[in-house]
């Protein structure tokens, strides 16, 4: 919601006023100084949006603010030109309202365009979220990363680096819109206060690292051309791609991370493939050089990168993991219900490299149990086992 500030505002009254952490407020307007706020300048209010009121007879702001439960200068805020003492009947006014509900509705078939939707809409009621693009797919998606608070502990955590796993974008998403939810909210979730984590964590989400292949998965063939003819080709003719893995060149995004890569490619398809082509050498794919990039610089304390099925969280590396990880893979444990496995016999994988290069905590959750692609009948259960999983990687 944007208001205009008025002569004697600062962002610490529109915080009390709002009741929203000042935090919140001035990360929403980064490119505001709230030491210099002119009178008539925009700024946003995270968590509100506004809605209009028709003046009923008898209404005064008063009788409006306290019926509709809210200050009576948040009327005078919105409404700066308007005479309270002279309200005519049938008039419209601004009121704020405070978004109590998410945005994101999981429960469905999601593909690149309802997450990029489901985005724009949370950067509008939630500003202070920092979206960056860090690469591009084969075909040219944008590869987004959402940045979240303002911590020194900083968790990365994505999904669909495989193609029909992609029910772990809008477990995400929406994980991520609760807790939005309850920082501008001051709110708990499952009796953990919310707001301090805004100071303690950094938050890096990549909710999709492979959106050619998830809308393959979803659509199926591409129009565009030569990835129509290259897909149908490597699915041997048939139109089906709900086994899709792969990234739209046929190359397995999480089989192409160099820790021993040569191995790994000794003992997998050679040639494009819906799964588990490791491609001709480490890297060779814009997702994962943008997600190897993005961790690069990124500094991350821990990683979780999410896949469907199993409920199991890989947590080992060649015995490269820090001793952290085992205390936290319990805890994930206790709080899922999934069981923590420290070895696995994959290399390239991307939480493989994040140990080898980083000797910190990086986890490969697999979500809910089944055959992939998972039915959307299980998005609710699986949301629950993994709403643990996500506080305790805050908390933890
Ligand atoms: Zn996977």
């Amino acid at each position: 919601m944007n208001i205009r500030v008025r002569q004697g505002d600062s962002f610490w009254y529109y915080s009390q006023l709002f009741n929203v952490p000042l935090p919140l407020i001035s990360d929403s307007n980064r490119d505001v100084n709230p030491q210099a706020l002119q009178v008539g300048q925009i700024v946003r209010i995270p968590g509100f949006y506004v809605n209009f009121y028709t003046i009923q007879p008898g209404d005064t702001f008063w009788a409006i603010s306290n019926r509709l439960g809210f200050n009576f200068d948040m009327l005078q805020l919105l409404n700066p030109t308007l005479n309270p003492y002279a309200l005519q009947i049938g008039q419209r006014i601004n009121v704020p309202v405070r978004v109590s509900s998410p945005i994101v509705r999981g429960r469905r078939s999601y593909d690149f365009a309802a997450m990029m939707n489901d985005i724009r809409q949370l950067i509008e009621v939630y500003p202070f979220i920092v979206n960056r693009k860090i690469g591009d797919s084969v075909m040219g998606k944008d590869l987004v990363e959402l940045q979240i608070g303002r911590g020194t502990k900083r968790v990365h955590m994505n999904g669909s680096f495989h193609a029909h796993e992609w029910i772990t974008t809008p477990i995400l998403m929406q994980t991520l819109n609760e807790y939005l939810l309850a920082l501008t909210n001051m709110g708990s979730i499952r009796g953990l206060s919310m707001p301090p984590f805004y100071h303690s964590v950094l938050l890096s989400i990549v909710p999709m690292v492979n959106p050619d292949g998830v809308d393959l998965v979803i659509h199926g063939a591409p129009n565009e051309e030569p990835y129509r003819r290259n897909v149908l080709a490597i699915n041997g003719g048939s139109t089906d791609f709900s086994g899709w893995k792969a990234n739209i060149r046929g190359v397995d995004l999480n089989n192409q991370f160099p820790a021993r890569w040569e191995e790994e490619a000794r003992r997998k398809p050679s040639q494009p493939s819906s799964r588990d082509f490791p491609g001709t050498r480490p890297l060779s794919e814009p997702e994962s050089i943008a997600i190897a990039d993005l961790t690069k610089r990124g500094n991350f304390d821990r990683v979780l990168a999410y896949h469907t099925q199993g409920k199991v969280i890989f947590w080992g590396y060649q015995g490269l993991e820090p001793s952290e990880a085992a205390t936290i893979v319990a805890e994930f444990s206790r709080v899922s219900g999934y069981r923590g496995v420290r070895y696995v016999d994959s290399f390239a994988g991307y939480k493989d490299w994040f140990i080898q290069e980083w000797r910190k905590p990086g986890f490969t959750v697999e979500l809910g149990s089944g055959v992939n692609p998972l039915p959307i009948s299980q998005f609710d259960q699986i949301y629950q086992e993994n709403l643990g999983i996500f506080l305790a990687s805050l908390y933890m």
